[in-house]
């Protein structure tokens, strides 16, 4: 018998979205793949401390917030109180049920798994430290290590009062209040989920509106609506200092017109931004360039370095779940020899899980501009669409960027009910290069939050019905 050891067609390191997807499809595909994780568990931040956990509690949250209004739907709930240790719970259910879905497909697709912290010795061999010690020797090798939170020089989290979006997940109590610093995705969606369980919540964010990557309209929209539900946004402010006394977080920021404001809060968020995880993973003895930790790939996701491919929050492109995943898959495709296009980070969809949503995707009207569109724009309120009425959510809108000559849609952008599942609409229409005409002739169902889609479309050479 050979005591030769196993050379993998591919070495994937890290499981999170991208790299336990793009081990599946290797071996779909055929290839023999080993899968490394320094984690206890596969399925990465998406899965453990990142969008899953998120999302079971903002929902949570949104039935909590119902039953408060319950009333007003002729639905009497008396004594409506919070008991966040089984939000909490139930959360870590969620986690646990997909984490074992996970773990699950990985071995029925045959992934050979070794935990522990993988780092890449020399060209083709990653060593890995931890409960399975092993050197995996593999043709390929894929980085999909992900990204941690971010966090200024000088300023440090403690895990109890000052936090990431780690240990906020692990509170056992709803803070009295909340100072949540920036105001991506995250901030907010923490900010709305803390804000909708009573909270009192700030958030400060250095750059001039909340959720900076959004359509302008958007950002103004969601911080008119956030303020509405008693969030106080301060915009163009800088966080100059943090600390800890007497158990609070005191914060120091500096407001737009150049005054020191103090501001106090039982515990603080910082969520400015995530760090990808590229340090002491052996990229510098190997050559693999990386600009400010990031690793640049070609659109094979291949590094500098033949051989060595990286996907996921590693990459300079968005830090999305769906992303890596895709690009993983896209590597497995190309290495199993197949013809591949290279993704299109244009037709992306984004969403944000507050209350309310936010979801968008392709060019914002102000990028549409900039590339020299004739732009022409439409907006369409959810006021007035039947089914918003009936949920008691008339607040947002749909807004379509098109450029003017054909109506052909660049950007969908919205806010407003449900709008995270109606992207998908709105990805499948840039993605079939569609114009304003298309979508509105196409039938959509009556009463739902869809129709405000067609409505926007029919907006756009101004034949909309309802508005
Ligand atoms: P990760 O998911 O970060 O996984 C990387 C894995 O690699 C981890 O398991 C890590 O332990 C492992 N690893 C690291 N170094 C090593 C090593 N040397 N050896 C072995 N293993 C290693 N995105 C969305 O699309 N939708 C959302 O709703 C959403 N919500 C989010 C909410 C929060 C609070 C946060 C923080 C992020 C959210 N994201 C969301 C972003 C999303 O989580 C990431 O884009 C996604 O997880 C990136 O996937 P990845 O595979 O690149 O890396």
């Amino acid at each position: 018998m050979s005591t030769e050891p196993i050379t993998y067609d591919v070495a994937v390191i890290g499981s999170g979205p991208g790299g336990y997807v793009a081990a599946i499809k290797a071996n779909q595909l055929g290839l023999k793949v080993a899968l490394i994780e320094k984690y206890s568990k596969f399925g990465g931040t998406c899965l453990h401390w990142g969008c899953i956990p998120t999302k079971s509690m903002l929902y949570s949250a949104e039935l909590y917030d119902r039953a408060l209004k319950g009333k007003e739907f002729g639905i009497l709930c008396r004594d409506v109180k919070v008991d966040f240790r089984q939000v909490k719970a139930r959360k870590d259910k969620v986690v646990k049920k997909l984490a074992m879905g996970t773990a699950f497909l990985i071995k029925k697709n045959h992934v050979a798994t070794f935990l522990g912290k993988g780092t890449i010795a020399s060209p083709g061999t990653v060593r890995v430290e931890g409960e399975t010690a092993a050197e995996v020797k593999a043709r390929n090798i894929v980085i999909a290590t992900g990204s941690e939170a971010m966090l200024f020089p000088g300023l440090e989290t403690d895990g109890r009062v000052i936090l990431t979006n780690k240990e906020i997940l692990d509170l056992d109590t709803v803070p009295k209040s909340l100072l949540v610093v920036g105001a991506g995705a995250v901030g907010i969606e923490f900010a709305s989920l803390f804000a909708r369980f009573g909270a009192d919540v700030a958030v400060v964010e250095m750059l001039p509106r909340v959720l900076p990557l959004e359509d302008q309209e958007i950002s103004e929209e969601l911080h008119k609506l956030l303020s509405k539900r008693r969030i106080k946004i301060l915009v163009g402010t800088r966080l100059e200092s943090m600390a800890v006394e007497d158990g609070r977080a005191v914060a120091t920021v500096l407001t737009p017109g150049g005054e020191a404001q103090r501001i106090t809060a039982e515990k603080a968020l910082i969520a400015v931004g995530r760090k990808p995880m590229t340090e002491g993973i052996g990229l510098e003895q190997l050559g693999v360039i990386t600009s400010r930790g990031r690793i640049p790939v070609d659109a094979h996701m291949e590094t500098n370095v033949p051989g060595v491919f990286a996907i996921g929050d590693v990459v300079p492109t968005q830090q999305l779940a769906h992303v890596a995943s895709h690009q993983g898959m896209l590597v497995m495709r190309h290495l199993a020899g197949e013809h591949t296009a290279p993704l299109n980070y244009e037709q992306v969809p984004s969403c944000t899980f507050s209350y309310p949503e936010v979801a968008s995707v392709g060019l914002t009207e102000q990028e549409a501009r900039a590339r020299g569109h004739e732009v022409v724009t439409s907006r369409f309120p959810f006021a007035a669409i039947g089914k918003a009425s009936i949920l008691g959510e008339n607040d947002g809108f749909v807004k379509f960027v098109c450029d003017k000559k054909y109506n052909q849609i660049l950007g969908v952008h919205m806010i407003g009910p449900h709008v995270t599942e109606l992207i998908a609409e709105g990805t499948a229409a840039l993605g079939l290069e569609a114009t304003a005409e298309d979508v509105s002739h196409l039938i959509h169902a009556h009463p739902t939050v869809s129709e405000a889609l067609m409505e926007a479309a029919e907006a756009i050479y101004g034949a909309a019905i309802h508005f």
